[in-house]
């Protein structure tokens, strides 16, 4: 007779294979999140939570050949303190508090039952009906965890452990209902319920590191996305960024631009060094980031010369008045009072952003020529009827 498919599942070779297998993939994300200076807050609880999960499944694999303390004991707590200490990781990555208490009474849980239905009172349908009950629990939240994340570049890498702890979660479940139909005598007995719980279980922690692995690669793919949009003494749009910005427009949206250039800067870094121009630089961006209204955002071209764009019909006016005080609260305030800027503001429409912004450069050299601080404008700007 042919034996059925899952005879060849042998749960404990399976077992020690997957389990190892996790935990070498989990060591490699952990010196691999260590080598990128540890970025992400939470990823090495998590990263070490798989690993120590690995750990206590391989033990549990290997109880045959093991004594009682460390084939069911030892490795029930690295088993329920690793996915504890998953869903602390998963936790924080998502920027909420661990609740290490809740995690560590998980813990101890756990190791009563394994201590008491292991070796105090032996007793596998308790055992495993109870530590079953307590991993789903955990896999459960972690679940609910991972599924709330909102930030997109988190969002593949979480909703793959919440797939994986809703499938460990109904597996745990359903374990722990066997057992206490008396279905399961012991994990490494070879029964269809066996094969599939060390299948699954083994899956989800390689799983896991995958999930965690494409939470890393996603951050990691915002962080050079946003190096190459934005500017890094201030973190304003660069030039590509704001054109990207612009470009999401259709062609015939109208649109304001202001051009701003500081006054005699070159001075600035010859009397007061280069180190006090970069705060004067530092802190004209924030005024910017600052005047910044709907539809509108700013930008550092390069050296000391911004933008400011603002989308829509009607934002000349507005545009206007933002420049004007923005030059007024430059002169007034930070590192250096006194200084002054100029700008230049040009209409245009975002099909033509490029000849807008030569012609915001033309009216802010006839800003220069007419004597600095001051704002000019390409076309006339109705200034005091619109706002007011
Ligand atoms: P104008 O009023 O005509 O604009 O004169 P200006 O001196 O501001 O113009 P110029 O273009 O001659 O000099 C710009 C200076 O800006 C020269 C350069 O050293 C300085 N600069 C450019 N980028 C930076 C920067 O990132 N940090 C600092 N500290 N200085 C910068
Ligand atoms: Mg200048
Ligand atoms: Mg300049």
């Amino acid at each position: 007779m042919t034996p059925m498919a899952w005879t060849y599942l042998d749960p404990r070779g399976m077992g020690i294979t997957l389990s190892l297998s996790a935990a070498l993939l989990a060591l490699v994300l952990l010196i691999t999140n260590r080598a990128l200076g540890g970025r992400l807050p939470g990823m090495q609880q998590a990263a070490g939570g798989v690993l120590l999960a690995s750990l206590g499944f391989t033990l549990n694999m290997l109880q045959a050949w093991l004594t009682p303390l460390a084939g069911l004991v030892l490795a029930v707590v690295l088993m329920v303190a690793g996915v504890a200490l998953v869903l602390g990781g998963v936790r924080r990555l998502r920027g909420m508090s661990a609740h290490w208490g809740w995690l560590l009474a998980c813990c101890l849980v756990g190791l009563a039952i394994a201590l008491w239905f292991g070796l105090a009172a032996p007793n596998p349908r308790w055992r495993i009906g109870l530590l079953s009950l307590l991993l789903a629990l955990l896999a459960v939240l972690l679940a609910r965890t991972a599924l709330g994340e909102s930030r997109a570049q988190h969002q593949a890498g979480m909703r793959l452990l919440a797939l994986l702890g809703v499938v460990f979660a109904v597996l745990m479940g359903l374990r722990s209902v066997a057992a206490a139909l008396g279905l399961v005598e012991s994990s490494v007995s070879s029964t269809l319920v066996n094969s599939a719980s060390v299948l699954a279980a083994g899956m989800s922690l390689i799983g896991g590191v995958v999930g965690l692995v494409l939470v890393i690669s996603g951050d990691l793919m915002a962080l050079v996305e946003h190096q190459r949009t934005h500017d890094p003494l201030t973190d304003l749009l660069n030039r590509l960024g704001l054109r990207q910005w612009v470009g999401q427009q259709a062609s015939h949206v109208p649109l304001a631009l202001g051009m701003v250039d500081l006054d005699h800067f070159k001075q600035v870094n010859d009397t007061h060094g280069h180190a006090l121009g970069d705060q004067v630089i530092r802190h004209l961006a924030l005024l910017l980031k600052a005047s910044e209204f709907p539809n509108c955002r700013a930008a550092r071209l390069g050296g000391e010369e911004f933008v400011i764009v603002a989308l829509g019909p009607d934002q000349a006016t507005p545009l206007l008045q933002t420049l004007e005080q923005l030059r007024t609260q430059f002169q007034q305030g930070g590192p250096l009072p006194g200084n002054t800027l100029s700008a230049g503001m040009a209409r245009g429409h975002v099909g033509g952003f490029e000849g807008t912004l030569r012609e915001a450069d033309a009216a802010l050299y006839r800003a220069k020529q007419a004597g600095r601080n001051r704002v000019e404008s390409a076309q006339e700007v109705p200034i005091f009827d619109a706002v007011g």
